[in-house]
């Protein structure tokens, strides 16, 4: 077996592959109608975003949807829609992106977090009940990395309580859990479609929901332009301002381009997953490494396979640190990193910090309680740096080069008692606020 890069010997991987891994995909029709509004100047229109939310409803099957300029305004949307306020009290993963919960605390409500299940990465739903008080609302249901949660038993929880679902899919777009989109059980969804994310249509968000009055609440919220087709009374009555005092439009270079991803996507798609699981039944064949995703014939799928993560297993590999391992890749030329998103409750935007100048922290300014997610309650979130790390993204099936970097990772795994001597540990949080997807 020849020698680790890392210690001065050869890249495993020889050639340049960037094409293997290019991200989003822009193809000449979405050139051609990215220009077509251009020379239009109806960027700031909305014929063309309307197109695209009557395919994407379609798509989902659901009544109604509502693009935004972004996933984070599309989320700040979906919870002003279920009513979220003053006091009230939102249960949400600490292990996810910040804009899943970040925007409860503008509406004067709470963000209490649980902790996820280390399998998929996703909300326990043995730790959501301990946390339900008189004041919860809603939970917020993430699909982390494209891993569809556990909506069975998420489900009858919101039941019993009388609670709403949000489910984040900024992850998950056409993920099926059991035949069924992930996006289609909660009360409200809401998607990014930034250009790092599986469905790339350039900076937007789209809400999807079958309640009229959360899509109209929506509207009202953050689409002045869109309110004479406002229809439920008491809205009716404030037309002509957003009431969040927001402007959410998404401009029409994204609905052109998304407008042409809708008709594609799913073969890229297909080939993602082809290849994805190709490289990952070839990873799960090494001790140490363990890839995030559903058990095969369990009706759970990936779509896009977004921000792709496998489980490490440091016992197997003689307590070798995550940290080593993954620069020991690097060295041999694949991109990778430990870590996911770090613990939102450990960040001080959810413990200290008074954002609105209120004399006390936000996150507790309308609470009658101090009801903060203490530091160490949530054990599986606050470790979970030091056991996942990033995996390559194939957006192309080609077998020579997944197996080439296969190679890589199995030189690694053979020669890993090389690495132990030199090993500085693992530092004592791993991880980053935003996952950012490069190659
Ligand atoms: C990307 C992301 C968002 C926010 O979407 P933007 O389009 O970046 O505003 C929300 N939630 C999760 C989980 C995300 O990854």
């Amino acid at each position: 077996m020849s020698k680790l890069a890392i210690l001065g010997g050869e890249k495993a991987i020889k050639n340049d592959y960037t094409e293997c891994f290019k991200w989003p995909i822009i193809t000449k029709e979405m050139e051609e109608k990215v220009l077509e509004v251009l020379r239009k100047g109806a960027m700031s229109g909305t014929d063309l975003t309307e197109e695209f939310e009557k395919e994407y409803a379609t798509l989902y099957g659901m009544k109604y949807a509502l693009c935004h300029n972004n996933g984070t305004s599309a989320i700040h949307s979906a919870l002003f829609g279920l009513k979220i306020g003053k006091g009230d009290e939102v249960i949400c993963p600490s292990m996810t992106y910040w804009a899943s919960c970040l925007p409860v605390l503008s509406l004067g409500g709470t963000v209490v977090f649980a902790d996820i299940d280390e399998e998929s990465l996703c909300i326990d739903p043995n730790d959501i009940e301990r946390h339900i008080t008189e004041k919860t609302k809603c939970i917020i249901v993430v699909h982390y990395a494209g891993y569809p949660a556990d909506m069975d038993r998420i489900i009858p929880i919101a039941r019993k309580y009388n609670l709403k679902i949000l489910e984040d899919c900024s992850h998950s777009h056409w993920c099926f859990y059991k035949g069924k989109l992930t996006g289609t059980f909660g009360d409200v969804s809401a998607f990014s479609l930034m250009s790092g994310k599986s469905f790339p249509i350039g900076e937007g968000g789209i809400m999807l929901t079958n309640d009229l009055e959360i899509y109209e609440r929506a509207i009202i919220f953050g689409h002045y332009e869109r309110h004479s087709n406002i229809t439920i009374d008491y809205l009716k009555n404030g037309i002509g301002v957003p009431w969040g005092g927001y402007k959410y439009r998404m401009h029409q270079l994204s609905s052109a381009v998304g407008i042409v991803f809708i008709k594609i996507f799913k073969e890229i798609f297909e080939e993602i997953d082809r290849a994805m699981n190709y490289f990952c039944d070839l990873l799960d064949t090494l001790p140490g490494i363990k890839t995030h995703r559903p058990p095969k014939n369990s009706g759970l799928t990936k779509g896009g396979w977004y921000a792709p993560f496998a489980h490490y297993k440091k016992e197997q590999l003689n307590g070798l640190s995550i940290t080593r391992f993954c620069e020991a890749l690097r060295a041999e030329g694949v991109y990778t990193h430990p870590g996911c998103n770090k613990p939102l409750h450990l960040h001080p935007v959810f413990h200290n910090i008074d954002i609105y100048n209120d004399g006390k922290p936000t996150v507790i300014r309308n609470s009658e309680r101090d009801i903060r997610t203490k530091i160490g309650s949530l054990p599986i979130s606050e470790n979970i740096g030091k056991r996942v790390f990033s995996i390559p993204r194939f957006v192309k099936f080609d077998k020579n080069v997944i197996e080439e970097y296969f190679s890589a990772f199995e030189k690694v795994v053979k020669n890993h008692k090389e690495l132990l001597k030199d090993d500085p540990g693992d530092p004592p949080t791993i991880g980053n606020w935003g996952l950012t997807f490069r190659i």
